[in-house]
């Protein structure tokens, strides 16, 4: 990834591996970059990030049916939230 410039694919494995926190800050940056003229990819940043977040604040380790439940439940708070605040 030498360049600055990401295509749509490469983009979208930026932001799956950010979502693991495996991307590079230079990577982020050209996601970021690539986010401004491309709205699908925006979209999708947006969503897998606040999706990220939830899951992250949620604090789930193990995922057991009944946490499983709960988790949904805070993801969608989470959302509800983030969704507000727009
Ligand atoms: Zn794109």
């Amino acid at each position: 990834m030498g360049k600055l410039f990401l295509n749509c694919k490469e983009a979208t494995q930026v932001c799956n591996k950010s979502q693991y926190e495996e991307s590079s800050f230079l990577e982020r940056f050209k996601l970021k970059l690539h986010t401004i003229f491309c709205s699908f990819c925006k979209e999708h940043t947006k969503k897998n990030h606040q999706l990220t977040n939830a899951i992250k604040q949620s604090n789930i380790t193990c995922l057991d049916a009944k946490s499983k439940h709960g988790m949904r439940d805070n993801v969608e708070k989470e959302l509800h939230k983030v969704l507000k605040q727009q």
